[in-house]
C-alpha cells in the first residue's frame, strides 16, 4: 500500500513535470541576426518577416516583430543596439509572422504600434488576438515619423499583398522596407483572401521603383537584404510568369492544364517552400 501510493506519487510528480516543460518549439533554435545598414538602420533576422530597426538617440524603433516565441530575442537583440523597449512598432500588414510580438511588446515593453486601418480590423476580427496586439495609432494613406534625425515616410499601397499594406522609407539613409511586396528570390504569397490582388501587388511595386533609385538599400518582407536591380528582376519575374499565365487562361486552358504545363524553367530558382511553382501559378490563374 505504502509503496504503491510512493510510486503513485513519483508517477503523478513525473507526469505533471512532463506536463510543465513547454513542448519543443520550432523557434527554440531560432537565432537573431542582426545587419548594421545606413545611419541608425538595421536589419534584424529571425523567423519571419525581416525586422527593420532604427536605433539611436531618441531610443529605438522597430518595423515588424515576428511571432510571440521570439519576443524575448528581438527585445534582446535591441537590447544590444540601445534598449530592449521600441518606443514604437510600425506593422507593414497584419500577418502573424509580421505582428506575432505585438501585445508582448505592448504589454512589457509600453511599445506604441502603428499600422495602416485595415490591419487593426483584420487583426481585431481574430479572437485569438488579445487587444494589446492592435496598432493604438492608424492612418489610411500614410504619416510621417521624425526619429532619430531621420524621416521616415510610411506609405499605404492598396490591394496588394492585403488591403493594409505599408512600406516604410528611411528619406536621408535612403532604406525602404518593403513589407511583404517583395519576397527576394523568391515567389511572393498574395492573399487573395485578405484583399491582396495580383495586379495590385504589379502596381505597387512599379510605383516603389520609380521611388527609390540605385543607392536605396532595400529590406525586403522575405529573402536577403537588396538593391533596386534585385527590385526590379522580381518585377520582371512577376509580370513575365503573369503574361504566361494569362495567355494560358486566355487559350481556354483551365488553372490545372496550366499548373501541368508549368512555367519555364528560367523561374526554377523562385520556388521555395511556401511558395512553390504550383501555388504561383494558381495565385496568377485567381488573382
Ligand atoms: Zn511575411
Ligand atoms: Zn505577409
Amino acid at each position: 500500500m505504502f509503496k504503491s501510493s510512493i510510486s503513485y506519487l513519483i508517477g503523478a510528480i513525473a507526469l505533471s513535470a512532463s506536463m510543465a516543460v513547454p513542448a519543443q518549439s520550432r523557434f527554440d533554435d531560432v537565432t537573431m541576426k542582426n545587419t548594421a545598414l545606413a545611419g541608425s538602420v538595421h536589419m534584424l533576422q529571425g523567423q519571419g518577416g525581416n525586422i527593420g530597426v532604427s536605433a539611436g538617440e531618441d531610443g529605438i524603433l522597430i518595423i515588424d516583430d515576428q511571432f510571440e516565441p521570439l519576443a524575448e530575442k528581438i527585445a534582446a537583440a535591441l537590447g544590444k543596439l540601445g534598449s530592449d523597449a521600441p518606443k514604437f512598432i510600425i506593422n507593414t500588414h497584419f500577418h502573424g509572422d509580421h505582428t506575432g510580438s505585438n501585445g508582448w511588446f505592448h504589454e512589457n515593453k509600453d511599445s506604441t504600434i502603428l499600422a495602416h486601418e485595415n490591419v487593426r480590423v483584420r487583426l481585431l476580427s481574430n479572437d485569438k488576438n488579445n487587444e494589446t496586439a492592435l496598432p493604438v495609432i492608424t492612418y489610411q494613406e500614410g504619416v510621417n515619423l521624425h526619429f532619430n534625425g531621420e524621416t521616415l515616410h510610411v506609405w499605404h499601397l492598396s490591394n496588394g499583398h492585403t488591403d493594409g499594406d505599408s512600406v516604410v522609407w528611411f528619406e536621408e539613409p535612403n532604406v525602404l522596407h518593403t513589407g511583404d511586396l517583395f519576397f527576394n528570390e523568391r515567389f511572393p504569397f498574395i492573399d487573395l483572401q485578405s484583399g491582396g490582388s495580383v495586379a495590385g501587388y504589379i502596381s505597387a511595386v512599379k510605383s516603389l521603383l520609380k521611388k527609390i533609385d540605385s543607392d536605396t538599400t532595400i529590406i525586403p518582407g522575405h529573402g536577403p537584404l537588396a538593391t533596386k536591380a534585385d527590385y526590379e528582376a522580381f518585377l520582371s519575374m512577376l509580370e513575365e510568369t503573369r503574361d504566361i499565365v494569362d495567355s494560358h487562361k486566355q487559350n481556354g486552358m483551365s488553372v490545372e492544364e496550366v499548373v501541368k504545363e508549368g512555367l519555364t524553367d528560367k523561374f526554377n530558382s523562385w520556388s521555395w517552400g511556401f511558395i512553390n511553382e504550383e501555388k504561383w501559378i494558381r495565385t496568377l490563374y485567381n488573382g
